[in-house]
């Protein structure tokens, strides 16, 4: 394993990239903390400093205070809403035109990989923007709600959440499958901007290397993932994936 300068990829490096017919990328929410959409950990300031994500994101949290959860999502839809994509989401949607078949993972619940341009997203942990009945799973279109109160389904009167996946939860069984046949049938596995500490998603770069893949690692900081990545490029994404691009195909 490397720790490379961005500035200077290897020539295996961008040998394996431009050879590859297929690869996948499993982005993280450090892929848009340059869209200013604060990753979990640095989430935790100001208002919500004394929360633990768990105690905000999870079943447990919602049945409890479901007022208090839906505060923490109003003021991170805030967040998402002023936020644009960054330069990797650029490099991201570019690399889909790129390689015949790649295969964009993500765990960011923010759409921002839409909004770039990439067309086919595995989005593993749902989307901010959707609600769905808490009952039946329902997707619910149109909520109104208030500070005082939680929306409620219009079939149903049970109580509509964020869809998206909390902590606790099973992952949606058809976006799980497509992500892990692509994970165990790719050349380039890149995993970006994820700590590879939230499982099942983590596993899914040590499937690829178990499968043969090539594991490259885009992230500032070293992640239980390291150990397994050929390549550890050290910086933030929206550097290092634009270069990156620019050194494989000019
Ligand atoms: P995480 O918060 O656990 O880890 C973020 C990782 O990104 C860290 O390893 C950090 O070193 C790295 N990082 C920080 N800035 C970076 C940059 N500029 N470029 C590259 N890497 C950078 O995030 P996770 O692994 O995605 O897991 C947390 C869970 O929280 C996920 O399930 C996700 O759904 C959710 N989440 C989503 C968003 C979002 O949609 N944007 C934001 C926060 C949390």
């Amino acid at each position: 394993m490397d720790n490379l300068n961005p500035l200077n990829f290897p020539a295996d490096l961008l040998a394996c990239l431009r050879l590859a017919r297929a690869a996948a990328a499993l982005t993280g929410a450090g892929v848009s903390a340059e869209s200013g959409v604060p990753t979990f950990r640095d989430a935790q300031t100001g208002l919500w400093a004394r929360y633990r994500p768990e105690d905000l994101a999870s079943p447990q949290a919602f049945a409890e205070n479901p007022v208090q959860v839906w505060e923490w999502y109003r003021w991170r839809r805030g967040l998402v809403s002023g936020a644009l994509p960054n330069p990797a989401h650029y490099a991201l949607a570019d690399l889909e035109k790129r390689i015949p078949r790649f295969t964009l993972i993500t765990q960011n619940v923010d759409g921002l990989h839409h909004t770039a341009g990439s067309r086919q997203v595995i989005e593993l942990h749902g989307n901010i923007w959707r609600n769905k009945c808490s009952r039946d799973g329902a997707q619910v279109e149109v909520v109104s709600s208030n500070q005082e109160n939680p929306p409620l389904c219009p079939r149903c009167s049970g109580l509509v959440r964020p869809d998206v996946v909390w902590f606790g939860e099973q992952l949606p069984a058809e976006a799980l499958e497509a992500a892990w046949d692509a994970a165990q049938h790719c050349a380039v596995f890149l995993s970006i901007g994820t700590s590879g500490l939230v499982q099942p998603a983590a596993s899914l770069p040590l499937i690829a290397v178990q499968s043969g893949a090539t594991l490259i690692e885009i992230n500032p900081d070293e992640t239980p993932l390291t150990p397994h990545a050929s390549y550890s490029l050290r910086g933030p994404a929206g550097l290092i994936l634009p270069e990156l691009l620019q050194a494989v195909w000019g």
